[in-house]
C-alpha cells in the first residue's frame, strides 16, 4: 500500500443529506469549477458528445463531461495530446472532465483482449501490433490528457460471471493495480485519482473491497462492474452495500448508469455520480427521454403532432423561440429523423438536458428533504398505475425506508 497520504485536487461540501434515504446533495470542487451532485455526466467519446458542439453542451449546463481514454490515445495520440497541454484545450472545454481508464473499452471493444498481472494485452486495431496497457501506462495517458478526475485501471469481468474464483483474483488485481496506478500517478495535486471497487456480485467480495479501497484514501470511489446485465435486484444491493461502508466525506461514483429510474434510486442507495452511453446513443435512434417515458419519434404517430418533444421542457431544442429556444415540434423531428443528423442532433440536446434537468430536481428534492415523495412522484408518472412499477425499485426503496406502493 502507498504509504504517503496522496494529495487531493477536489473539496467535497456534503449540502444534505434526505432524513429517511441515503440520498445526499453536495457540491464538488474540481479544478475546472464546482459542480453539483448528484450529477448525470454525458459521455464525449473522442472529446466529442455526438452532434454538439463545446457551447451547445455547455448550454445543456453540463459541467463535467467523460472521455474515453483509449479512444483519446489512439487519436489524437498522446504526443498530439502532451504538444497540445491536453483534453481541455483540444476541444476547447473550459469546465471539467472525467476519463475512464481505458481498460474497460479494450475488453469490451477487442475480442483478443488478455488480462495478466502485468495489465491487458491486446491487438493494436489499426496494425494488429501487440500492445499493452498497464496501470502505469493508463495513469501516464491520463496525465497527458490532463481530465480533472481520473480512473485507476482496474480488472473488470462480467458480473453475470458464475466463476468465483476469477471474480475474486479480479478484485485483488484492482487493488494491486491501485496501487501502481498511485505510485504512477505524476500530477495528484491536479488531477483527482478515484478507486473502483470490484467483486461482482458476490457481497463479501465487495465488503472486502471497499475495505482495501477506503484504506487507499483516493479523494473519490467508483463502484464499477455493474450495468452489465444483472438483475436489478443484484445491483441495488451491491450499491447499497459498498455506499454502507464508504467515507461520508468523499463522492461516490456508479458507473456505467444512465436510465432515469436507476438514477433515482441509485441516488437513494447514496451515490453521487453517473455516467453512461445511453441518452445519448439512443438519441441517435429517433428516442426521446421524457418524464413518462421514452417515445420513440421516428413512429408515424408523431408525424402531425406539432407540441414539442416534451412539454415544459427548458431545453434548446423544446424551448419556443421567443424564449431564446429553437420551437422544434415532434413533427419536425419524425421527418427529419430519418435523414439521420439533423434530428439525432435535437434530440441529443434534449435527451443531455433532461438527464441534467433531473438531477437537478433530485438535488433540489434533498436540499429540501422531500426526496421520498419526489421519487413517488416520478414513478407515478412514469407508469401508468402502482402495479406497473418494476419490483427491484419496490424492494430497493422499501430498503431504504420508502414504500411506493402505500
Ligand atoms: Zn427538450
Amino acid at each position: 500500500m502507498a504509504s504517503k497520504a496522496m494529495p487531493s485536487a477536489l473539496k467535497f461540501d456534503l449540502i444534505a443529506k434526505c432524513s429517511v434515504t441515503k440520498a445526499r446533495a453536495s457540491t464538488l470542487h474540481l479544478p475546472h469549477g464546482p459542480v453539483s451532485l448528484p450529477i448525470f455526466m454525458p459521455v464525449a467519446t473522442q472529446a466529442s458528445l455526438k452532434g454538439l458542439t463545446p457551447e451547445q453542451l455547455e448550454e445543456t449546463s453540463c459541467r463535467l463531461c467523460l472521455n474515453n481514454t483509449y479512444h483519446l490515445g489512439l487519436k489524437p495520440g498522446q504526443a498530439t495530446l502532451d504538444a497540445i497541454g491536453g483534453a481541455h484545450k483540444l476541444q476547447s472545454w473550459p469546465h471539467n472532465i472525467l476519463t475512464d481508464s481505458g481498460g474497460f473499452q479494450m475488453v469490451s471493444l477487442l475480442r483478443l483482449a488478455k488480462v495478466t498481472e502485468e495489465g491487458v494485452r491486446f491487438l493494436s486495431p489499426h496494425d494488429g501490433t501487440p500492445m499493452l496497457l498497464t496501470p502505469e501506462h493508463s495513469i501516464s495517458l491520463q496525465n497527458s490528457i490532463g481530465s480533472d478526475i481520473i480512473m485507476q485501471l482496474d480488472d473488470v469481468i462480467a458480473t453475470t460471471s458464475p466463476d468465483l474464483a476469477r471474480m475474486e483474483e479480479a478484485m485483488k488485481r484492482s487493488v494491486r493495480w491501485l496501487d501502481r496506478c498511485i505510485e504512477a500517478h505524476k500530477y495528484p495535486e491536479r488531477q483527482n485519482l478515484f478507486c473502483i471497487i470490484q467483486g461482482g456480485l458476490n457481497l463479501d467480495l465487495r465488503r472486502e473491497c471497499c475495505k482495501e479501497m477506503v484504506a487507499r484514501d483516493t479523494p473519490g470511489i467508483a463502484i464499477g462492474g455493474l450495468s452489465g446485465g444483472e438483475e436489478k435486484y443484484a445491483y441495488c444491493r451491491v450499491v447499497d452495500t459498498c455506499t454502507d461502508l464508504l467515507p461520508e466525506k468523499k463522492p461516490r461514483y456508479v458507473m456505467g448508469v444512465g436510465y432515469p429510474e436507476d438514477l433515482v434510486v441509485s441516488v437513494a442507495l447514496g451515490a453521487d455520480m453517473f455516467d453512461c452511453v445511453w441518452p445519448t446513443r439512443t438519441a441517435r435512434f429517433g428516442n426521446a427521454i421524457t418524464s413518462t417515458g421514452t417515445l420513440n419519434l421516428r413512429n408515424s404517430a408523431y408525424a402531425d403532432d406539432f407540441g414539442p418533444v416534451e412539454e415544459g421542457c427548458g431545453c434548446i431544442c423544446c424551448r419556443p423561440v421567443a424564449e431564446g429556444g429553437l420551437g422544434i415540434t415532434r413533427a419536425y423531428v419524425y421527418h427529419v429523423a430519418a435523414k439521420e443528423t439533423a434530428g439525432a442532433h435535437l434530440l441529443t440536446m434534449h435527451n443531455v438536458y433532461y438527464q441534467l434537468n433531473l438531477m437537478r430536481q433530485i438535488r433540489t428534492a434533498v436540499v429540501e428533504d422531500r426526496y421520498p415523495d419526489f421519487v413517488k412522484e416520478f414513478f407515478a408518472q412514469l407508469y401508468p398505475s402502482k402495479d406497473k412499477f418494476p419490483g427491484w425499485a419496490v424492494t430497493a426503496m422499501k430498503g431504504v425506508g420508502v414504500d411506493l406502493l402505500e
